[in-house]
């Protein structure tokens, strides 16, 4: 085992670093201002803009696909730590989600059709685009599941179905949705699903309303309900043929869980250190913050579970470069729970020794445990993992 980063992989964290500490947050709060809470907006900043051009310069672009970037899981991980600083990051490198999961399936299953009309102005950061598998009438948890339906009909697919929480839908270049629905109900389980792209502008996708997330509508992504209503899109559509949408989930997922889990490990660095910042800075009692009940005891347990989170991920990472996300699945599903809850426990602390000022706005921390806590859900609840992980232990038993 050898988490050692690559020499490319050094030399990419720190460019990475280092744009996100000069470029990124510096706008970041003018920015979150402009953005946050104000629903009616949905329109990308002219500064977001400026700063991908000059991300995108610099060759800090799409650095999550390894047929881009040539670097394996273990060694994009320490990049995503870095984009994980901010909430602008990963979108200003073109590596947020759900585009860079998308983005990886048309790489992976994509048609040479499919991935000039949309891979290529995905890649190019030109449009965004949408996944829609979580539907409002059903535990959406178990991909199984999701029952939208997909129909031949000569030449073409016809979609049914509502779908909710999907990521992106505000957003004014949003122009391409992954639709996931049941193509043959009588089949296996694991082989009744497909996925099919869809232009959002085809007749009969009817965006119903957009979602907060805590009472913010998270501008200009937000997450919206979406029905669709006998739409029609030709056969060529599908991505990698009928019936293989539940493998193309699981292959999704991967990665995009490593991603995940490796840019909460970099937000619990950064709320540590607005954490330590203030403790160090601000007095009560006589004393700085820091030396008051048990708050150096604290910070010393934060920074141990972040190190653990972080080693559990890179493990995670590097037995999906060795082994494939099918046998990785257990350490896959280990660091989803292990790095949110994480998260969520370092911010949490933050919070608190910042006192009123914690909750605000003029620090991120209100927005980053949003974050956190919708990290618990969002690609598997936690539960879900947990039962995974549970059933991988117990089976090592059931042999003897
Ligand atoms: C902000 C946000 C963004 C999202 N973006 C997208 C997106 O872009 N595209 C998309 O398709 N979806 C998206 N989702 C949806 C997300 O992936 C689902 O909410 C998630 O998969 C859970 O599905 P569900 O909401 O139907 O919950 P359910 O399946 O109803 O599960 C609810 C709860 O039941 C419990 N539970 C479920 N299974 C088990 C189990 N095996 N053992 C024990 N307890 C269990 C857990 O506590 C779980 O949290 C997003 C969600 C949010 C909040």
């Amino acid at each position: 085992m050898d988490f050692e980063p690559s020499r490319e992989s050094v030399i990419l964290r720190d460019r990475v670093r280092a744009f996100v500490r000069d470029e990124i947050l510096p706008a970041e709060i003018a920015l979150a201002r402009t953005l946050g809470g104000d629903w009616t907006r949905w329109a990308v900043p002219p500064e977001v803009d400026a700063l991908k051009a000059k991300a995108r310069a610099a060759g800090l672009w799409n650095l999550f696909l390894p047929e881009v970037s040539k670097l394996a899981n273990v060694e994009y991980a320490p990049i995503a730590e870095e984009m994980g600083r901010s909430f602008l990051a990963p979108e200003i490198f073109n590596c947020n989600a759900p585009d860079a999961g998308n983005m990886e399936v048309l790489e992976k299953y994509g048609t040479e059709a499919q991935k000039v009309q949309w891979l290529t102005p995905l890649l190019a950061g030109e449009i965004r685009s949408v996944f829609c598998m979580t539907e409002p009438d059903v535990a959406s948890s178990d991909a199984t599941n999701v029952s939208a339906s997909i129909k031949e009909d000569g030449a073409s697919l016809v979609l049914n179905g509502k779908k909710w929480w999907t990521t992106g839908l505000g957003h004014p270049r949003a122009k391409i949705a992954i639709f996931m629905g049941v193509s043959d109900p009588d089949g296996h389980r694991h082989s009744r699903h497909s996925m099919v792209l869809v232009p959002l502008d085809t007749k009969g996708v009817c965006i119903k309303r957009m979602l907060s997330v805590f009472g913010d509508y998270d501008p200009p992504y937000g997450h919206g309900e979406v029905w669709f209503e006998d739409v029609r899109v030709p056969k060529e559509n599908v991505i990698a043929g009928l019936g293989r949408g539940f493998e193309i989930a699981q292959g999704r997922l991967g990665p995009g869980r490593i991603h995940h889990s490796m840019r909460a490990i970099g937000a619990a660095e950064r709320a540590l250190a607005l954490m330590i910042e203030r403790a160090i800075a601000r007095t009560a009692f006589g004393k700085p913050l820091v030396n008051l009940g048990g708050n150096r005891e604290r910070i010393a347990d934060l920074r141990i579970a972040i190190d653990q989170a972080r080693l559990l991920t890179l493990y995670a990472a590097w037995r999906l470069d060795k082994v494939g996300a099918l046998a990785a699945l257990a350490e896959i599903s280990a660091i989803k729970v292990a790095a949110p809850n994480v998260l969520q426990q370092v911010i949490d602390e933050a919070i608190q020794i910042h006192g009123g000022a914690g909750v605000s706005d003029d620090v991120p921390l209100a927005a980053m445990f949003a974050a956190a806590r919708v990290l618990r859900i969002v690609d598997g609840p936690d539960a879900v993992h947990r039962g995974l992980i549970a059933r991988a232990e117990l089976a090592k038993y059931e042999a003897r």
